[in-house]
């Protein structure tokens, strides 16, 4: 028997030789078939997972966009309400300053602008808020003590400081005259002159001016008490140059149909309409009175 299976394994080597490789072969092939279907569902599974990435991401980015969209939006919304809280701080800034102006103009004195003529009169109890002494080194004639409006006398010692500064030769000869002072003074030129005459005399028609305590009559050291030729001097010229940055205009100029001229006599209107004045090359009379009521809120600035 032994022999027999001997024999036959001899025999058929050949056909066991065949037979093993064709298994083998069949084992391979399988083992094939086992790695390409893995690799097969490992693909299906990575491109499954790699797409759900991708709509993940894609949601992602969307819910990205929408919350930047959303915080422009926001933005958007927070500069506009800046914006409107500005224009609500600017109005209110606005009505504050209209209060504070019409507060001011209320306060103001409204004989400061008014015009004098010979048929508008001071009233003869008005009096000054404030009256200042002017010092001694812009008068003439040290004995006299002339005073002004303490508020207008800030800006005279300007005018004075910075004309002294040019080396110009200026004094005050006449500021503030109370009612009763003007009195005297109209009486005393009736004596002299006869009561007709007086009234014909600038001095006289422009007291009103001085009354109100803003206004000054200017002379040299060299002219003294004769200051009719004041518009000849150096001073004259610097005060129509300069006179209005500090709010000081010439009531009365030459050929003016008011009063005489009185080269001399400058009046405090405010710097803002003294200047206006000396751009138009106007005269304080020659304004209607509406538009430099105007002033009046901006007289002190
Ligand atoms: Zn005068």
């Amino acid at each position: 028997m032994q022999n027999f299976i001997k024999k036959a394994f001899v025999k058929d080597n050949r056909w066991l030789l065949v037979s093993i490789l064709v298994l083998v072969l069949l084992i391979i092939t399988y083992g094939e078939m086992r790695r390409y279907d893995l690799v097969k569902q490992v693909d299906q599974q990575i491109l499954a997972l790699a797409s759900t990435t991708d709509t993940q991401v894609f949601t992602l980015q969307e819910q990205i966009k929408n919350i930047v969209s959303q915080n422009n939006l926001l933005n958007n919304v927070v500069q506009t309400e800046l914006v409107k809280n500005e224009a609500l701080a600017d109005q209110v800034e606005q009505v504050a300053d209209t209060a504070v102006a019409l507060d001011k103009l209320s306060k103001t004195d409204t004989q400061l602008l008014q015009k004098y003529s010979k048929v508008f009169f001071l009233n003869e109890h008005y009096e000054p808020s404030e009256i200042t002494s002017i010092p001694s080194k812009y008068t003439y004639g040290k004995s006299d003590n002339l005073d002004m409006h303490g508020l207008v006398y800030p800006y005279l010692d300007k005018m004075f400081k910075d004309a002294f500064a040019d080396d110009i030769d200026l004094r005050v000869i006449s500021a503030y005259r109370s009612f009763g002072t003007q009195a005297s003074l109209k009486s005393t030129y009736q004596v002299i002159y006869g009561a007709g005459t007086a009234n014909q005399f600038s001095a006289d028609q422009g007291y009103s001016e001085h009354q109100l305590g803003t206004t000054v009559d200017f002379t040299t050291t060299v002219l003294k008490d004769d200051n009719i030729t004041f518009d000849q001097t150096e001073a004259f010229t610097w005060l129509k140059d300069n006179a209005y940055k500090y709010g000081f205009a010439l009531s009365y100029p030459k050929n003016n149909s008011y009063y005489v001229y009185e080269p001399w006599h400058w009046r405090f209107v405010g710097v803002d309409l003294a200047n206006k004045l000396h751009r138009e090359n106007k005269y304080f009379y020659d304004l209607d009175q509406r538009v430099i009521n105007n002033y009046l809120g901006v007289f002190f600035d």
